[in-house]
């Protein structure tokens, strides 16, 4: 059996370790983010957003004064409905490849992969788990397990695929919840000035005309005021202040790592498949050119490595892999097929020792926004079709 034949794409047919935990490949192929099981990521997404949304429009902006006050359920109001509205379709479009979605029949039961018979899922841009002839571009998913055209990363955060049907979506749905946490933590920071400064101009609701204590505020107005005590609204006003910012930070760096990779015109997948091989090869000649590991060690001391040693120096490198690229999307399982690596060329990551395979455990380690794709069949394909000679090392 010829393991590089053709153009052989992204494969997930087995259970893959992730995280430490066993991931298996549903039976049933997922349609989209409301497929069961639900993610409990995904219960969580979408419990904040009501939160925050309560806690916005319910007790935060009636606070404001009166002008401020109408502008900013324009303006956060209309961000927070086009965020509910781009989250849904990204949860709801289903974005398997076309020829998917044409011929098959999500109720049946999808075939086990047999490695003995094929070496990938996708070859010659046929799926043998899906039975259909799939795009260049698009990966079989192991937490949806099927196609997806286009594919960036799966989400679990939507619970969903990200593909090139609903990619933009997700991108929308990152940057209006980035755009909406930035417009409560505005809102929350003016209250908490005024509070010390001018408190009263916080109480011009007409409801408070009735309120004489100041120690006394009203929530939910203005259809349901509820009176409470000013600590109450003090820990509300600081744990959204907390989860605010956490959120903020979080879908920021997401944010802007997507702006990049549109600027790179890659996706998700092939950004980290490039890091990956590009590291990957540097240990490679590193390893089979003692000078090379030698002089490789230095450089990286001088960077203010970790260790004093050439192997401390791989380390080091093995840290930055995996560490650095994506703390949110989809992250590249780097032995879960090692049998398919070493026939590609990447013995090294199975060889460098303890203090490399404790890095990738730190790597292991659960990432909020992480999920697992094997990309061993991408990995070769690159090599047959685009370096030849690498397979040679
Ligand atoms: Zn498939
Ligand atoms: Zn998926």
């Amino acid at each position: 059996m010829d393991t590089r034949s053709g153009s052989q794409c992204s494969v997930a047919p087995e259970a893959v370790l992730n995280n430490g935990d066993l991931v298996l490949p549903p039976r049933i192929s997922r349609v989209n983010g409301w497929s069961l099981p639900l993610h409990y990521f995904q219960v969580v997404t979408w419990a904040v957003f009501l939160g925050l949304s309560s806690a916005t429009f319910g007790i935060f902006i009636p606070l404001l004064p009166r002008v401020w006050k109408y502008i900013a359920y324009v303006v956060t109001g209309g961000i927070f409905f086009f965020h509910l509205v781009v989250h849904l379709i990204a949860s709801c479009i289903d974005p398997a490849d076309f020829n998917v979605r044409l011929m098959k029949n999500y109720s049946q039961p999808m075939p086990i992969f047999d490695r003995s018979k094929h070496a990938h899922v996708i070859q010659n841009q046929f799926c043998h788990l899906c039975k259909v002839t799939v795009n260049k571009k698009t990966k079989h998913c192991i937490s949806c397990n099927k196609c997806v055209s286009g594919f960036d990363h799966h989400c679990k955060w939507i619970n969903n695929c990200v593909g090139s049907r609903n990619y933009w979506f997700f991108f929308s749905t990152v940057a209006s919840a980035t755009a909406g946490m930035l417009c409560l933590i505005t809102i929350l920071l003016y209250i908490l000035v005024q509070y010390f400064v001018d408190p009263g101009v916080l109480r011009t609701d007409p409801n408070y005309e009735d309120v004489k204590n100041t120690n006394t505020w009203l929530l939910f107005l203005p259809l349901f005021p509820v009176q409470v005590q000013t600590l109450i609204v003090v820990i509300i006003g600081m744990a959204v202040l907390l989860l605010d910012l956490l959120g903020l930070v979080q879908l920021g760096q997401l944010l802007i790592f997507h702006i990049y990779l549109k600027a790179k015109k890659m996706t998700t997948f092939e950004y980290l498949i490039k890091t990956r091989k590009e590291e990957s090869s540097k240990h490679q000649v590193a390893r089979k050119d003692p000078c090379a590991q030698i002089e490789d060690g230095f450089l990286q001391q001088g960077d203010g490595a970790l260790g004093s040693s050439a192997q401390g120096a791989k380390v080091k490198s093995f840290l930055l892999i995996y560490k650095s690229p994506c703390h949110f999307c989809t992250s590249v399982n780097p032995d879960g097929d090692s049998s398919a690596k070493e026939a590609d060329g990447v013995r090294s990551l199975s060889s460098l020792g303890v203090k490399a395979r404790d890095s990738l455990q730190i790597y292991r380690r659960p990432s909020p926004f992480c999920s697992t794709v094997h990309p061993e069949g991408d990995s070769t394909a690159q090599e047959a079709d685009d370096e030849p000679s690498r397979s040679s090392l």
